[in-house]
């Protein structure tokens, strides 16, 4: 009987990975029309400067529109894209049009403020990277000073020279480095005075409960100080409320990005934002 029920329990395992299987392969192959058919859109949320309260810069972030109208968050396709290399089309797609949009606002007259693109670990080691930054760049006419490049951790570390390399060439593009999630990936801290890093973004895991628990208020502020100590710029994720806001104001937290001083945007909303300066 118990090997009766343990055929049982192969077979509804097998079906159930089956299911996972075919769920991935149609996810793989809609994620595939996606990139043929430009079924994507960017949408920008402010960072702002804690003392002035000006956007000093805005995070594109990506979204997958479906026929429905639906919009897909990252995180669930992301993954998918890095393991099958649709990364690589979608990043060049995302990277094409946060700095054509920039440029276009520079053009009509906003103020200048840098766009953000996270770049996956796959993308980061690709190759062909910095040609691309420089073809875009070229191609779209954004200053390499407008474009700030986002990385975890784990992106930094599959190969630490090449890295380096990597890094310095896009420096000399005059792109900002950040540092994204810092915190949650590589605790050999040694690679930031090693890598040409400009920014450390506090995750949002840390600041969400930064004014209950002690833990993240300490680890946030001990970022801070680190971050300062290597003369670098720290800014937190996630920041959703007024208290959150004081907390890191009052540990000289340099600039945030969070809900509580606006949700990413879409771009025809972002100049409205922008012009809106002195908001602390
Ligand atoms: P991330 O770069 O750490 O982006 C921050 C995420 O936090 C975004 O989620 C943003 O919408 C969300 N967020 C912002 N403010 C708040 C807040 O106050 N509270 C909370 N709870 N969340 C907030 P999103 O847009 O879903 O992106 C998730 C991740 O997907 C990003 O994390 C980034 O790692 C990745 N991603 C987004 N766009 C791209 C892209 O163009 N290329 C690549 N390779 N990755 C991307
Ligand atoms: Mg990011
Ligand atoms: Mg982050
Ligand atoms: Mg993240």
């Amino acid at each position: 009987q118990a090997k009766e029920a343990g055929r049982n329990n192969i077979r509804v395992f097998k079906s159930e990975m089956n299911a996972q299987v075919t769920e991935r392969l149609n996810l793989q192959t809609r994620l595939r029309r996606a990139v043929d058919q430009g079924d994507f859109e960017l949408v920008y949320q402010p960072q702002i400067d804690l003392l002035t309260g000006s956007v000093v810069g805005l995070e594109a972030l990506l979204r997958w529109r479906l026929e429905t109208g639906e919009w897909v968050p990252p995180d669930a396709f992301i993954p998918i894209a890095e393991e099958t290399g649709l990364i690589v089309p979608i990043g060049e797609w995302v990277l094409i049009n946060a700095c054509q949009q920039n440029y276009h606002w520079q053009r009509a007259g906003f103020p200048a403020v840098p766009v953000g693109v996270n770049l996956s670990a796959r993308q980061f080691s690709d190759p062909e990277l910095l040609d691309r930054v420089r073809r875009v760049l070229s191609q779209t006419g954004l200053d390499g000073s407008m474009l700030e490049v986002e990385l975890t951790e784990s992106a930094f570390m599959h190969n630490v020279e090449e890295g380096i390399n990597t890094l310095n060439a896009l420096k000399e593009l005059g792109a900002r480095l950040a540092v994204d999630d810092f915190g949650t990936g590589y605790s050999n801290l040694s690679y930031l005075k090693r890598f040409p890093v400009d920014l450390l973004k506090i995750d949002q895991s840390f600041v969400r409960d930064i004014t209950t628990d002690p833990g993240d208020a300490a680890i946030t502020q001990a970022v801070i100080s680190l971050g300062h100590s290597l003369n670098l710029k720290v800014i937190a994720e996630g920041v959703e409320t007024l208290e959150q806001h004081e907390f890191l104001r009052k540990h000289a937290c340099d600039q945030l990005q969070g809900y509580y001083f606006s949700p990413p945007l879409l771009a025809r909303d972002v100049p409205a934002v922008i012009r809106q300066q002195g908001w602390a």
